[in-house]
């Protein structure tokens, strides 16, 4: 699995969404657990959410 695959989904995944119906999440946990740069992707993105939901509740 491709590292820009995985983001896709997991882009998805923190926006609360489906991922993309050809990747697995068992292949992208997979990956994640294998490759530490799509997980420091994955925890900014997470964090970028977090703030952008903040920022909306202040609105
Ligand atoms: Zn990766």
């Amino acid at each position: 699995m491709r590292c820009a695959d995985v983001r896709i989904a997991v882009s998805a995944r923190v926006d609360g969404e489906a991922g993309p119906p050809a990747v697995a999440d068992a292949a992208v946990d997979a990956h994640l657990r294998e490759c530490g740069e799509c997980r420091r992707w994955g925890e900014r993105a997470r964090e970028l959410r977090r703030l952008a939901a903040a920022l909306d509740e202040e609105g």
